[in-house]
């Protein structure tokens, strides 16, 4: 059960510096550009979930909103800023460090703002990666491209020698764009920090391809993420239509979480089959992918299916191994599928043209769409703001039309999922025509 004690942000003490963005925003203290302390947003968003707590108004759950403070914690002109970015890649990377950079220098007039090479591991002063200094000269174009100008990485590393380096740069902000793994090692990075007593703060913007990061709303990159995989769908249904018993597969990114293969699927309209990690389906029996994707393709012509990469995973034999990063590494699906659906169709006598889509590396690697641009710019300005007033061991997410500060551990405690009774779910298969149970 969430309380409010789980959504309280940790911060590195009182605020005593007048904000500078006073230059830029009224003075009337009914503007509504400044977030006071008492603005908070509901976490629960029903009526009947607030009432089965039974609680008080005052100690809902809620989020802390996120923003600028009249007052903030840093001095500006005594500030100094570390970014870094880690984990997979997404679409989006380069407009948060470029939002982050331009907001920092010419909004609260932060000068020193410094990239760290290639994740946590440009962190490590053995590591021998030296910094980049950001300027908005250096940022100005960077979001043009996509990938991360920082570069990236996997693998454990030590968040002693993390603060070390802190110190030695004297580094007051680390602002970290990366993955569930990455937030686990910022809140490690922030305990080893406040072990030591220093005033140094955390921030984090979550990055998630998948979109499967609780309690943040929409992660940034996935919308241009899904926009792309449904390119693959449309250009796999115009070959499989040309093909005699054509079956398409489109494998996509979704390693627990299927919501790129939803959306994507759902972006168009032409597929027959969504499989995602969080529904199971079988091969064989009445309900089967194998005799519903048969019946399909001589009932249609063709067939399409729409595949997310942690699909099925309890058909297939478990890969023991990792990355470096400890995450487990998937067995291969599609492989799996591409084989099965062979021995079937030829079972059957049955005519198969297969086509195989793996737009994996393509969708990671594109710049953001102009909506995901946005959406990084303006994550990446809360992000700023939060740190600039003390903020610490946090993230920044989007609730209720409403940006939010997030406590780490909050959302490193779940993960979010495509829920087999939602309506997304229900949409897709509406869509798609797949029974509810495909078992
Ligand atoms: P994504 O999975 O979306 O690609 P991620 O941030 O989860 O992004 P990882 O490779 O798992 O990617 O982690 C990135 C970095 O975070 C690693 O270099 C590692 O130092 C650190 N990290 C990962 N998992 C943990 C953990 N459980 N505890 C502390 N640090 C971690
Ligand atoms: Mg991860």
């Amino acid at each position: 059960m969430v309380t409010l004690a789980d959504l309280q942000v940790r911060t590195l003490g009182p605020c005593t510096v007048s904000s500078p963005l006073a230059m830029y925003v009224s003075e009337r203290e009914t503007n509504e550009y400044y977030v006071g302390e008492t603005d908070r947003i509901l976490y629960d968003d029903t009526v009947e979930l607030i009432t089965a707590r039974g609680l008080p108004l005052d100690e809902l759950p809620t989020f802390e909103a996120g923003g600028p403070r009249r007052s903030i914690f840093f001095d500006p002109a005594a500030t100094k800023v570390g970014v870094v970015t880690c984990g997979g890649l997404c679409p989006g990377l380069n407009d948060v460090i470029r939002a982050i950079v331009l907001e920092l220098h010419t909004h609260y007039g932060v000068r020193d703002v410094v990239g760290f090479q290639h994740g946590y591991a440009g962190m490590v002063e053995a590591n021998g990666h030296p910094v980049v200094q950001l300027t908005p000269e250096y940022v100005a174009r960077i979001n043009e491209r996509g990938g991360t100008i920082l570069g990236s990485s996997r693998g454990a590393q030590d968040p002693v020698a993390i603060v070390d380096r802190l110190v030695e740069l004297d580094i007051d902000i680390l602002l970290v764009i990366g993955g569930d793994g990455s937030m686990r090692g910022a809140h490690n990075i922030g305990r080893e920090i406040e072990s030591r007593g220093l005033s140094i703060g955390i921030v984090g913007v979550p990055k998630t391809i998948d979109n499967d990061i609780p309690h943040i709303g929409q992660s940034f990159g996935f919308s241009t993420a899904f926009a792309k995989a449904a390119e693959s769908i449309k250009a796999a249904r115009v070959e499989v239509e040309a093909a005699v018993g054509g079956v398409g597969i489109v494998k996509v990114m979704g390693r627990h979480a299927g919501f790129i293969a939803c959306y994507a699927a759902l972006a168009n309209h032409d597929a027959d089959f969504v499989l995602i990690p969080e529904v199971e389906f079988s091969l064989d029996g009445e309900n089967g992918l194998l005799p519903l994707l048969a019946r399909r393709v001589s009932e249609r012509g063709s067939a399409v299916i729409v595949l997310a990469e942690g699909a099925g995973q309890d058909l297939i034999p478990a890969d023991d191994r990792t990355d470096a990063s400890g995450n487990a590494v998937l067995g291969d699906i599609a492989g799996f599928l591409r084989d099965q659906i062979g021995k079937d169709f030829a079972n059957r006598s049955q005519p198969l043209t297969m086509r195989y889509f793996n737009p994996g590396y393509a969708i990671r690697s594109v710049p953001a769409d102009a909506s995901d641009s946005v959406y990084c710019a303006r994550l990446a300005q809360i992000a700023v703001h939060a740190a600039m007033s003390g903020r610490t061991d946090m993230v920044v997410g989007r609730r209720r039309h409403r940006f939010v500060n997030v406590p780490i551990p909050f959302v490193t405690s779940g993960s979010h999922s495509v829920s087999p009774d939602g309506d997304l779910w229900l949409s897709v298969l509406e869509s798609t025509a797949q029974p509810f149970s495909m078992r």
